[in-house]
């Protein structure tokens, strides 16, 4: 029995993760006054996209996961590594020491049954947005689960701090917007634009392991989906960064957009980051990876495995 099965306790299927259903759940309340005409403006709307760029693709996509889950590259100076974690704060998805914990766990056990949302365990809902509300069956955010996932983390009483307060910048955010702009900055930038953040960063764990091509023949069933990739700023190349889960860059053909390694490469241009890893590939396959991507044309297109859900699982949704 391994020190992880140990630490987690029996599923039960009837706890659910009420801080963050209450949390979230508000924040789909609230996107629904933008049915209401009278709260929509051109201006919020701008704001609303903007915000969703900021908080969704820097704070979640580049911070989040390829600056603090994988270290893909690094910023300095030290300070602007806090700061670009407040604005992953931003985002409603919780403070990053526990975002961290569970993506890399998810890296370790991909759609194993120990992985955190696996559609192959459970489903596309599950993977999608159901398994952060039954935290029995995936993950509990203890002390000791944070040390093994995210150990430099835990370390940092920064991080622990901004992990353990996350839920202010949000709420800070949404009241700077109705200050300047009233209810449709409120509506739009805050609740639509929040609600926008959440659908699009689960589409990488449902529907990047299930549609789409794949690149690699990798232990899982992550998949290239060009749709999501747009959405989340690179982060839909999930075959490409699953079978190089260290690369800051997960477009790895001209084609394959990543506005997010773009963001990384133009903060080093001006010397805010720098240590950025990019995948091995072969001294003969040129800039592009072209042998890499040669090997992929082979690889199955379907993920090798399939079973069914399982029935504990599906009894949660
Ligand atoms: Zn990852
Ligand atoms: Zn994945």
């Amino acid at each position: 029995m391994t020190n992880e099965t140990l630490a987690q306790p029996k599923p039960r299927v009837t706890r659910l993760a009420w801080p963050p259903l209450l949390w979230i759940g508000a924040l789909h309340a609230g996107a629904l006054l933008a049915f209401n005409p009278a709260y929509f403006t051109w201006q919020a709307l701008a704001v609303c996209v903007f915000l969703h760029w900021v908080s969704g693709g820097i704070g979640i996509c580049m911070t989040y996961h390829r600056l603090l889950t994988h270290r893909s590259f690094a910023v300095r100076p030290r300070w602007l590594e806090y700061a670009l974690t407040i604005v992953g704060c931003t985002a409603s998805e919780g403070g990053a020491i526990h975002w961290v914990a569970d993506h890399r766990r998810h890296h370790a056990h991909s759609d194993e049954e120990t992985d955190v949302h696996s559609p192959v365990h459970g489903g596309f809902g599950w993977a999608h947005m159901f398994w952060w509300m039954t935290p029995d069956i995936t993950s509990v955010h203890t002390p000791a689960y944070h040390a093994r996932w995210a150990p430099d983390l835990v370390k940092d009483p920064v991080h622990v701090w901004l992990d353990r307060y996350f839920i202010v910048f949000p709420l800070l955010l949404g009241a700077a917007l109705y200050a300047i702009g009233g209810m449709p900055f409120l509506v739009w930038g805050f609740f639509v634009r929040s609600v926008l953040v959440l659908h699009t960063t689960w589409l990488v764990n449902s529907a990047t392991h299930v549609w789409g091509y794949r690149s690699h023949e990798t232990r899982d069933s992550s998949t290239n989906l060009w749709w999501v990739a747009l959405l989340t700023y690179g982060e839909g190349w999930h075959n490409n960064h699953h079978a190089f889960q260290t690369s800051a860059r997960h477009g790895l053909r001209w084609w394959e957009v990543d506005m997010t390694y773009i963001a990384i490469k133009a903060m080093s241009w001006v010397g805010l980051s720098h240590a950025i890893k990019l995948p091995k590939i072969r001294a003969t396959a040129g800039a592009t990876g072209e042998a890499s991507l040669s090997r992929a044309r082979s690889a199955s297109k379907k993920p090798r495995r399939r079973r069914k859900p399982k029935s504990v699982v599906g009894a949660a949704k």
